[in-house]
């Protein structure tokens, strides 16, 4: 059986990853505090099971921060690209990862699901995409 694989980079190239479009089914911009610090504004990404994700190059180039005590963030070490959430110690979460969607090869042929962490969003942007929105997750 041949799988399609949605192909992404950081900015400078160092870490290049791919995942399985069909298996990362779950696309979401997050507007919490973390994300809009962590992104510079908030962050879109797209998650599936970690058995479907792989990195391509570069992964002694990516460098993970504990962002809370259950979740890291992956990044790369050389340009500052924000890459990848693992909640790695949530249940429900440690068998996924979600990678950016801005560093994906466009067309990746999806689109946003919803966005989550509403309640937390900015106070500087408004969202009129007609996208669902949560005010949590
Ligand atoms: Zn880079
Ligand atoms: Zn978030």
């Amino acid at each position: 059986m041949t799988s399609t694989r949605i192909a992404g980079r950081c900015l400078c190239g160092a870490v290049a990853f791919s995942v399985d479009a069909d298996a990362f089914d779950n696309r979401t911009a997050c507007h919490c505090a973390q994300c809009r610090r962590w992104s510079g504004h908030y962050w879109a990404s797209i998650s599936g099971p970690i058995d479907e994700f792989k990195v391509d190059t570069g992964e002694d180039k990516i460098k993970w921060h504990q962002s809370s005590e259950f979740a890291k963030r992956g990044f790369c070490s050389e340009c500052g690209s924000s890459l990848f959430w693992h909640g790695h110690k949530l249940d429900a979460y440690k068998s996924r990862i979600a990678v950016a969607f801005g560093a994906l090869d466009t067309p990746t042929g999806v689109t946003l699901d919803q966005h989550i962490f509403i309640a937390d969003k900015g106070d500087y942007y408004e969202l009129a995409d007609g996208v669902p929105q949560l005010d949590r997750e």
